[in-house]
């Protein structure tokens, strides 16, 4: 799984990289020293790798009239009007806040600065400041930066240079009592007194890619002559990372795959169990099932992750893995994020003859001790072979006997600890892990560089797409009706709310409780709806899933319990209420529960309820969900819709327990990649550099 910290950490790959005292450098004493310390910069090493967040890059700073809209400039500005509450703006409620506004102008113009949610920096009248973003034009005339980056000009940044570095917005830099001027000094005095010490790590790997050496990297990056030459030396300090997290990510699949585990090569319950399904597999399916099975019969142990769309089958390729480790005698445990998902696996598994022969268990929490003491004697007994439960399986007491294969569902659900855990309770088990959660192939190779990966990438044919629409409160009665006919029809409808009851949220979001109360009595009266969320107890819970999944019952008013893996095929509706207040992953899951029957002819419906302002990122958030059906590219707007924070500038969004690659940085990862088993597989004298 994820390259563990003892294995591999930034810092530690780092250490050999000038670790010398900061107090070496001319006006760090004691105390400064302490203070910078605290900020996680002890050594001269550390303060270089610090790479400036953005750059204030001369060539770039146009005035107001001459900038070009929909484009990323930085302007050199002063405060007109300094943020505040719009009139009328104490919250009249969560959705409609007024948004905060700032006017700027530099002689050739004005514009305006807007922050719709979260903090706004603190600006005073009459500051020169930089501010770096997109001009869009709103309202016809005026001009708009919306969540800009901010950075206060004294007198020295401007001129110090063609291009000056910003380390840190203001506030960040306030905790180690340094301003941007003093921390540029700072790093100046570094480079220009220590950096000639430093050797070269491995002097061909940049080469080959055209990337200068680690000095002229470091004064390319804290003090570049142009933005290209900061930019290459950016990538050649990102490559020496990646390299050093792919040898870590190489040594550890390397060691797996010198391990023992078991062989699973029995096939005949998997052929049986396919040819008794109503329907045939997609041809990505089959292909996975080949890959996971092959992997199954190899000796070292199999680790896999499974990714694929929401409603791209993945429970079936799942059961076909559980097969063949049963077969082969073992044990299997298939773990879930939810109580109610464990419940559906584990009917899916009871419904299928396939495995009648061998005895299964449900292992969720809240059992009664007795119960619960029982099971477990028969789990380490090995009388009972496969067993499917929700974190309840990591607990100490769950000790397997023979336990041959892990199925971790949903597993983005889980803690990296939480999957190590279950490991455990194997001898070099096989692992397979699921996901529906698409994320960038460079992230994926952060996070998962020693897994093999299969990929699920078509559904099953035969589905319509489901219709996504976006809908006004003030639209919700004819929502209703809508739902109201769709149920007469005998079709069934998901209700989804923020909230499990009032008291949650201050009274300004829906609640799934008062829902029910009020939808009951009025517009859904004479259908049966049921109420569903996560404090309710598991029996209570089972039992309104199993009526929902029988057709017992017409309607789920719920929380997001539902959110994922849920398979009811006769579901065609999903209405969410309050739909700003969820992540863009979490709707599209939440779709994903609908739209799931194999009957051409039902259409099904995705109905977002919620009023987010027209110029509002919420807006264009909940537009991207009603345009694509594809999670890949939802993930991809999610991204840059995330705000400016992380998207604008020249420093990429880093990635997890890096440093300084970013997800920009995928060819590098790729020749990282490939350079580390090279040296892996030569384990050769070059590795011990990588140590
Ligand atoms: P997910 O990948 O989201 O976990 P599921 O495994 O829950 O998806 O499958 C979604 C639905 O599609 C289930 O009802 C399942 O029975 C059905 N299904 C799976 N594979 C196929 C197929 N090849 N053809 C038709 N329906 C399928
Ligand atoms: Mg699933």
């Amino acid at each position: 799984m994820e390259v563990k910290e003892e294995e591999w950490n930034a810092q530690r790959q780092w250490a050999w990289l000038l670790p010398v005292s900061v107090t070496e450098l001319e006006g760090v004493g004691a105390r400064r020293a302490a203070v910078l310390g605290e900020f996680g910069v002890q050594t001269v090493g550390q303060l270089l790798l610090r790479l400036p967040r953005r750059y204030i890059d001369r060539s770039r700073v146009v005035p107001i009239r001459d900038a070009p809209l929909g484009e990323e400039v930085t302007l050199i500005v002063s405060v007109l009007d300094s943020p505040g509450q719009q009139p009328g703006g104490r919250r009249r409620s969560f959705r409609r806040r007024p948004p905060i506004r700032a006017r700027l102008g530099d002689g050739t113009g004005e514009l305006e600065c807007v922050w719709f949610h979260g903090h706004h920096p603190h600006l005073n009248q009459g500051d020169t400041i930089a501010v770096s973003g997109k001009i869009e034009r709103y309202e016809a005339r005026r001009l708009q930066i919306a969540h800009p980056e901010i950075e206060p000009v004294g007198d020295g940044a401007i001129h110090t240079g063609a291009i000056v570095p910003v380390y840190g917005s203001g506030e960040d830099l306030k905790a180690t009592g340094l301003t941007n001027r003093r921390w540029r000094s700072l790093v100046r005095a570094a480079l220009n007194r220590f950096v000639s010490d430093i050797a070269e790590p491995l002097p061909d790997v940049g080469e080959g890619l055209g990337l200068p050496g680690i000095q002229a990297s470091l004064q390319a990056v804290h003090a570049p002559a142009s933005m290209e030459e900061a930019e290459l030396g950016r990538r050649r300090l990102a490559l020496e990372e990646l390299l050093g997290l792919q040898t870590a990510l190489a040594r550890r699949r390397q060691a797996r795959l010198q391990c023992r585990g078991i062989q699973h090569t029995a096939r005949v319950s998997v052929a049986q169990f396919v040819g008794s399904l109503p329907f045939s597999l997609t041809r990505a399916q089959q292909g996975v099932i080949e890959e996971i099975l092959d992997d199954m019969a190899a000796p070292s142990p199999m680790c896999r992750l499974l990714h694929g769309e929401v409603g791209s089958g993945k429970t079936v390729v799942a059961l076909c893995a559980v097969l063949a480790a049963l077969e082969s005698g073992c044990q299997v445990a298939l773990m879930a994020p939810t109580e109610v998902l464990a419940e559906q696996h584990f009917a899916t598994i009871s419904r299928h003859a396939a495995f009648a022969q061998v005895s299964n268990a449900l292992l969720l929490g809240g059992r009664s001790s007795s119960d619960r003491r029982e099971l477990l004697a028969a789990v380490s007994s090995g009388s009972v072979r496969l067993v499917v439960g929700t974190h309840a399986l990591l607990q100490d007491d769950v000790r397997f006997q023979r336990l041959g294969l892990i199925i971790v569902d949903e597993q983005h659900r889980f803690g990296v600890a939480q999957r190590e855990v279950l490991s455990q309770k194997g001898d070099h088990a096989d692992v397979l892990v699921m996901t529906a959660t698409p994320i960038p192939r460079s992230l994926a190779m952060t996070l998962y560089g020693d897994l093999e990966v299969s990929t699920l990438d078509e559904v099953p044919s035969g589905r319509r797409p489901v219709r996504t629409a976006l809908r006004r409160s003030h639209q919700r009665p004819q929502v209703l009706e809508f739902v109201a006919q769709e149920l007469a029809q005998g079709r069934q409808a998901y209700l989804v709310y923020p909230m499990i009851d009032e008291e949650d949220g201050a009274g300004t979001l829906s609640s799934a409780t008062s829902a029910f109360n009020d939808l009951s009595k009025g517009p859904l009266a004479g259908f049966d709806l049921r109420l569903l969320h996560g404090r309710m107890s598991s029996a209570e819970k089972s039992a309104v899933m199993s009526a929902f999944s029988r057709g017992g019952c017409q309607a789920l008013v719920c929380t997001t319990v539902v959110e994922v893996g849920l398979d009811v095929p006769c579901a065609t509706l999903m209405v969410v209420e309050n739909a700003d207040r969820f992540g863009l992953a979490q709707l599209h899951q939440l779709r994903g529960r609908v739209g799931r029957s194999g009957e051409a002819q039902v259409q099904a419906y995705c109905i977002l309820i919620a009023d987010p302002d027209d110029d509002d990122i919420a807006m264009q958030r909940l537009q991207v969900l009603c345009q694509t059906a594809d999670g890949f590219t939802i993930a991809q707007k999610d991204l840059e819709l995330r705000g400016p924070g992380e998207l604008h500038g020249t420093r990429q969004a880093g990635m997890p327990g890096l440093l300084i690659a970013g997800p920009a940085d995928e060819d590098l990862l790729l020749a990282a990649r490939e350079q580390a088993i090279h040296m892996v597989e030569n384990a050769g004298r070059e590795e011990s550099l990588y140590e």
